[in-house]
């Protein structure tokens, strides 16, 4: 922790030419070109973060708690693969003081958009630094192991910005990581109920490569392989194949894209469509309003339609 507060002063001192960024697995944070900043915060109000998707919400929001406010850029229920940023989302960054991304590529939009708001006092914490990924799938929050080790660095990062308040966010980090191993205990649980033959997915896009590995379900086929391409016939007819081979039971997807591909290629393996999960956003319901209620939902329909 102490090299980690080293480091950030360290940086809060050079003159920035281009944009910075502090390697090492744990907490790196980057500062805009042209910041000068103090080593903290002077500041009796809450530290305004920016996250990029709603998904990320929950992790600053519980280790922030009343010190922070929480704004995200891609609106609840849309795609953060294909976002096209607004006027609006460049005026948030313009004001904010922290903006947290997942990073590995998922944010296409975001540099542009960073460059266009031009705010010398914005830092930037990338979750997904530093930790190991898979193919460069973005989606490692899906793990709530993983998410868990996002949830370290949202604390080190507003210690590091807000030093008096840094027990706060410690204890508030570790009662949430608590929390993410009892879900993942639960999840563990869950899926263990469905025969092992069974723990197999077809998705529409691949946001679920670490939640499978680690509950042991098999990926046995993605729609869409990188976002927005919409895949030929003959390669939806080798995922039917794959289907009929490894038995899988449901072709999973989620609100935001359009059902048509997952409900023909379900047509011909003769399966069922699963058409609610969700990873990349929260839900405007109840049910799936943060992290924890979004992960126990998915799995509750993930075993439902292979049990
Ligand atoms: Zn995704």
């Amino acid at each position: 922790m102490k090299s980690v507060v080293f480091v950030f002063i360290a940086l809060g001192l050079v003159s920035c030419g281009s944009s910075t960024r502090l390697g090492g697995p744990s907490t790196s944070l980057r500062m805009t070109p042209g910041a000068h900043h103090d080593n903290a915060l002077h500041h009796d109000t809450r530290i305004s973060v920016v996250t990029t998707f709603s998904t990320l919400n929950s992790f600053v929001e519980a280790v922030g708690g009343s010190y922070v406010t929480v704004h995200n850029l891609v609106p609840i229920g849309a795609s953060p693969e294909t976002y096209q940023p607004t006027p609006q989302d460049i005026a948030t960054l313009a004001d904010a003081q922290l903006l947290v991304e997942n990073g590995t590529g998922i944010e296409v939009w975001l540099q542009h958009t960073i460059a266009t708001a031009s705010n010398p006092n914005l830092r930037i914490l990338i979750l997904s630094d530093g930790l190991k990924h898979i193919d460069h799938n973005p989606h490692l929050w899906m793990d709530p192991f993983l998410a868990s080790l996002y949830v370290g660095k949202v604390a080190r990062a507003l210690s590091l910005m807000d030093p008096p308040h840094t027990s706060v966010y410690q204890r508030n980090a570790a009662a949430y990581q608590q929390k993410l191993a009892a879900l993942q205990d639960e999840i563990a649980k869950a899926i263990a109920t469905i025969p092992p033959q069974r723990r197999t997915m077809i998705v529409f896009h691949n946001a679920w490569q670490y939640y499978n590995d680690r509950f042991g379900i098999r990926t046995v086929g993605v729609i869409e392989v990188s976002p927005g391409q919409e895949p030929n016939p003959s390669y939806i007819a080798s995922l039917v194949d794959l289907a009929r081979k490894y038995n899988v039971r449901a072709v999973f997807s989620e609100p935001e894209y359009s059902p048509k591909i997952a409900q023909a290629l379900a047509k011909s393996a003769g399966i069922r469509t699963v058409s609610d999960l969700y990873d990349d956003s929260i839900a405007n319901n109840a049910r799936v309003h943060d992290y924890i209620s979004m992960l126990r939902y998915d799995t509750g329909v993930i075993v439902k339609a292979l049990k």
